[in-house]
């Protein structure tokens, strides 16, 4: 990271065209499910996949996975498992104001700090 910051000419950011997008949800954000047969439900973010802009979210689009005996006499279950959605199908729940939200950056030093669009408060 550092030798990349030396190397940007002064005053652009050492971020490539091609990642523009930059997944601003992360672990333990409340979020708002906008598809699949959750949608409109809320839950917790588990797991956050930056690098496929994917996300896990508690208790939301699970899946009954069939698991088959591992052992002789032990009965093959199903277990019922949250899969990971792209973060385009959810939505950042607001700590300050509660409401569904897409998120602004605003940079304070040198630090990047995420806010809503809806009320401006820091997220
Ligand atoms: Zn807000």
């Amino acid at each position: 990271m550092l030798a990349a910051n030396a190397a940007a000419p002064k005053g652009t950011l050492p971020i490539s065209p091609a990642s523009e997008f930059i997944m601003n949800i992360k672990k333990n954000d409340n979020v708002k499910m906008l598809s699949g047969k959750d949608r409109g439900k809320t839950g917790k973010v588990l797991f956050a996949f930056p690098d496929e802009d994917k996300v896990v979210v508690e208790g939301l689009n699970k899946v009954a996975r069939h698991q088959r005996p591992k052992k002789q006499g032990q009965k093959g279950q199903i277990v019922r498992k949250e899969r990971a959605i792209n973060v385009s199908g959810v939505m950042l729940l607001c700590k300050s104001c509660g409401k569904p939200t897409r998120i602004g950056q605003k940079v304070a030093g040198d630090k990047k700090i995420r806010v809503c669009k809806k009320c401006g408060a820091d997220n």
